[in-house]
């Protein structure tokens, strides 16, 4: 039976662009449970490229993605992967000195940024509230992604390169011997000398089959609906928008609009569904904050954001097992940096450091390190 190098487990848009960054210099099998890629996380997200409220690691790394995704590799997709949006900020009345606050904040990354007159955000979002929104700043440097064309461009060329992609093949069980992995599937054992770990909120879950003590990734609920909107707005050229607090936010996405109620429940990893209460919620605010009448729900799903708990990615080989890499912790913003993360991920596994272009930018392993969250209490 084959030995691969490496066995990457998960298909979402680590696994992906994993094997898009490794296949072709190590032999490389990719298992995903589900019968699709991309059935969890990665294919129910917001699908938006943005810096805005990011904590810093994350904004570089989605700096350092951004060239890549704007200007993908010949072949990679047939489509832009960006698309302009823009996005408004609001806030109520009693928030304006923290709107103030956060608008110096996000104009030293994005400063194009600039505060609106209420007349100017009417115009831009015709349907806002006006005695809703006591202040507004728009920040051009918002883009809508186009997810599956980037994952499935990240397989393409995995698989171009050799790499063997295998969905239907959920891994139940890890045995090492004599420095060889065993991975149990229902279709039977996969060998390999390393694991990678792109398993979303399941990541704690496998590391557990490989006899690992868990680092703390646990998965929030996020939820979502879309609503139609009448016919006279033009949804196509309106910017996104984000209470200021990020109590909720909505964006055009495929000519109806998107509410999500921001939420953040942590829950064990599973097929996330959406709650009615949260599905109230985003209602909710919609219909506080603007004119639109809410007749009907036509969509409403829900994902997992996995955070470990110092909100930072979990990248690099576990020091308790040599042969087993972590990709995982990505939280809300795993396919905007899934360009750059993935080539730190590369540089880490194939190099033992990280590219230099992206250690140039200040980012450090240790800030990504598994070690550094075995040493917490919380762990
Ligand atoms: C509502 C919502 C909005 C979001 N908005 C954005 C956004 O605007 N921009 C952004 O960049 N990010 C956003 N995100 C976050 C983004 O979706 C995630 O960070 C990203 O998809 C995580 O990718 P992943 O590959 O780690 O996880 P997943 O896509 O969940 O992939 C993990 C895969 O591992 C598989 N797996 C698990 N265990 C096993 C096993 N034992 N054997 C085989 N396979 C296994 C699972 O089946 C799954 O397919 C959002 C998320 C949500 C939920």
């Amino acid at each position: 039976m084959e030995i691969f190098d490496v066995a990457v487990v998960g298909g979402g848009i680590a696994g992906a662009s994993f094997a898009y960054r490794v296949a072709g210099r190590r032999s490389l099998v990719l298992l995903e449970a589900e019968a699709q890629v991309g059935y969890h996380s990665t294919g129910r997200s917001a699908a938006e490229f943005s810096r805005q409220f990011q904590n810093e690691t994350t904004g570089l790394l989605a700096d350092a993605s951004f060239d890549f995704l704007a200007a993908p590799p010949a072949g990679f997709a047939d489509v832009p992967l960006l698309t302009p949006r823009g996005n408004l900020v609001i806030a109520t009345g009693d928030r304006l000195p923290q709107l103030d606050a956060a608008f110096q904040e996000v104009r030293q990354t994005s400063p194009d940024t600039r505060m609106l007159s209420l007349d100017e955000a009417m115009d831009m979002v015709p349907f806002l509230r006006r005695d809703y929104m006591a202040g507004a700043f728009y920040d051009p440097a918002c883009w809508d992604m186009e997810v599956e064309s980037i994952l499935q461009g990240y397989l393409r060329i995995a698989r171009r390169n050799g790499a063997d992609l295998r969905t239907g093949h959920p891994v139940s069980a890890v045995v090492r011997e004599n420095g060889i992995y065993r991975l149990d599937t229902p279709q039977g054992p996969v060998l390999a000398r390393t694991i990678v770990n792109t398993a979303g909120a399941w990541a704690d879950r496998l590391a557990a089959m490989a006899g690992l003590g868990p680092l703390g990734i646990v998965p929030h609920r996020r939820t979502a609906i879309t609503v139609d909107v009448p016919a006279e707005y033009d949804l196509a050229r309106m910017p996104g928008v984000n209470e200021l607090d990020e109590s909720f936010y909505f964006k055009p996405e495929a000519g109806k609009l998107m509410v999500s109620p921001a939420d953040a429940t942590p829950s064990d990893p599973c097929d996330a569904q959406p709650e009615d209460l949260d599905v109230a919620y985003a209602a909710h605010f919609l219909e506080q904050s603007t004119t639109l009448p809410i007749r009907t729900i036509s969509h409403k799903w829900a994902g997992l954001r996995s955070f470990a708990p110092d909100k930072h990615q979990v990248v690099g080989f576990d020091s308790r097992d040599p042969g087993f890499f972590w990709l995982a912790g990505q939280g809300g913003s795993g396919i905007l940096t899934s360009p750059a993360l993935s080539e730190w991920a590369a540089g880490l596994f194939l190099d033992g450091a990280p590219p230099a272009r992206l250690a140039r930018l200040g980012l450090q392993p240790t800030l990504f390190s598994p070690a550094r969250l075995l040493a917490r209490p919380d762990t």
